[in-house]
């Protein structure tokens, strides 16, 4: 499951140099995730890296991209080849 970040973003940009598959970005508003690229920091991290530095919590989990463990490890071996 790719994380989403909500509209509670406040754009401190704490999250976005903690993402180790550069999968936050500055959208129009607010910080935005590419779930092609989130793998919830499997393969990096034991937890998700930008929910820990998030200060107002606004990081959940994506409901629209569901995956399991296995398929994020996939994901984290196509993203660094
Ligand atoms: S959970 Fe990890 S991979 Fe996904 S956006 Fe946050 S820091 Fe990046
Ligand atoms: S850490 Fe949280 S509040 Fe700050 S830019 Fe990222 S999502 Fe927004």
């Amino acid at each position: 499951m790719a994380l989403i970040i909500t509209d509670d973003c406040i754009n401190c940009d704490v999250c976005e140099p903690e993402c180790p598959n550069e999968a936050i970005f500055v959208g129009v508003e607010i910080y935005e995730i590419d779930p092609k690229k989130c793998t919830e920091c499997v393969g990096h991290y034991d937890e998700p890296q930008c929910q820990q530095v998030c200060p107002v919590d606004c990081i959940p989990l994506d409901p629209a991209n569901v995956e399991n463990e296995e398929q994020l490890m996939e994901k984290y071996h196509q993203l660094t080849g």
